[in-house]
């Protein structure tokens, strides 16, 4: 498929829509484990977790969307994060946002240390703080903009100019924003990654990571450790994430649209504190995130001035999904503290500013005005 199609375009028919084999409307799901050597040879496929035609799909997806000579789909966004840190090896030492995504954190305190690789978490929306914790060891700094729940922004272009002069490799966790909204490898990021359990799949039925990089080599070393590892996305959640990825524009577009309603009622609201949202126009980050980003995406997160309300809002709220995730049509209200930060020690998210009185919001698809009555009433208006 052109790469020149626009993004509307390129969700519905991706890099292949349809059977080749019959012509039929979408590709099958392959539920095969191994492929027949016609003659004795080895043909295209061989091993379904070596590649499978369900699962080429949603690769030449994500490689299509981000503009990246390859992709590669594994069976959760963390198994994605796995797979790109393992460009890493013993003795390297990577930088990362001190309010990193909860599963991350936990990777990145859990599972490098063992492997020997040091972490250092710093607070990235400065630029000059990533430079000063620069080791002649660094080997990469591990991005996520706009952070979660707080909403800080980093400055992808210079963090990527640092990186260039100091010879790291940037990866990029790009599940907030998309492909659609914020184009990572056009601004210069090595390898994005995607929890796509989170908008691409965009049904909540279905944990998913993809990961795509522009360098062929980088391709080729994360294809060695994706076959390796063996954490690799079956085939019929590629099924499953092939067609959320269908429409995901105009989702997320519905979405947003609601974010911006909700974000700015709360901000008005006597029982809410504060709001974090990148559209609101007091959001300290906001000049810097429309110039990497086409949109402040659709989720938030408010703070209410009391810890009780957070329970009333647990306890009353009917439409949302009361849960640790995002990106479904459905909305999903999370309390960070509790659920999506729980692997993040009391102490540290005290001090990173994830109150306990901290709710964050992930608009799905409905009515924002039932969406806002809902909130409303459960906030006691
Ligand atoms: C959910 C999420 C992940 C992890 O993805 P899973 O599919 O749950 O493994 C990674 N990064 C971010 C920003 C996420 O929201």
């Amino acid at each position: 498929m052109s790469k020149s199609l626009r993004p509307a375009t390129l969700l519905v028919h991706q890099g292949r829509d349809r059977d080749p084999a019959t012509g039929a409307a979408n590709i099958p799901v392959y539920l095969a484990s191994t492929y027949h050597h016609f003659g004795g040879r080895p043909g295209e496929y061989d091993y379904a977790r070596s590649g499978n035609p369900s699962r080429d799909q949603v690769e030449e997806a994500i490689a299509l969307l981000e503009n990246g000579v390859r992709g590669f789909a594994y069976a959760s966004g963390m198994a994605a994060v796995g797979g790109a840190l393992a460009l890493l090896k013993s003795g390297d030492h990577v930088i990362a946002p001190d309010d990193l995504y909860g599963g991350t954190y936990r990777y990145l305190t859990l599972v490098l240390p063992q492997q020997g690789i040091s972490v250092s978490l710093v607070n990235m929306t400065d630029p000059q703080t990533v430079e000063n914790a620069i080791r002649p060891e660094t080997r990469a700094l591990f991005l996520e903009t706009p952070s979660n729940p707080l909403f800080k922004i980093s400055d992808l272009r210079a963090l990527v100019e640092i990186a260039r002069r100091r010879g790291l490799l940037t990866l990029l966790d790009n599940t907030f924003m998309t492909p659609l909204l914020q184009p990572a490898l056009e601004l210069g990021i090595d390898v994005a990654i995607h929890s796509a359990t989170k908008f691409l799949g965009g049904h909540s039925d279905l944990l998913a990571g993809l990961v795509t990089t522009a360098d062929p080599e980088l391709a080729a070393q994360l294809k060695r450790f994706q076959n390796a590892m063996g954490a690799t996305l079956a085939p019929f959640d590629c099924f499953l994430l092939a067609r959320g990825i269908k429409t995901l524009k105009v989702r997320l577009e519905a979405a947003q649209t609601g974010a911006q309603i909700l974000a700015e009622r709360l901000v008005a609201h006597p029982a809410v504190a504060r709001v974090y949202y990148p559209g609101l126009a007091e959001h300290p980050g906001r000049a810097v995130h429309f110039s990497q980003a086409a949109g402040p995406g659709a989720v938030l997160s408010f703070e209410l001035k009391d810890r009780a309300g957070v329970t009333r809002v647990l306890e009353q709220v009917k439409l949302p999904i009361i849960a640790p995730s995002l990106g479904g049509v459905e909305t999903i209200l999370t309390h960070c503290w509790s659920m999506s930060h729980a692997a993040i020690p009391a102490p540290v998210k005290e001090q990173l500013g994830i109150r306990e009185s901290l709710l964050r919001i992930s608009t799905g698809i409905e009515d924002p005005e039932d969406l806002w009555e809902d909130l409303a009433n459960a906030l006691g208006d």
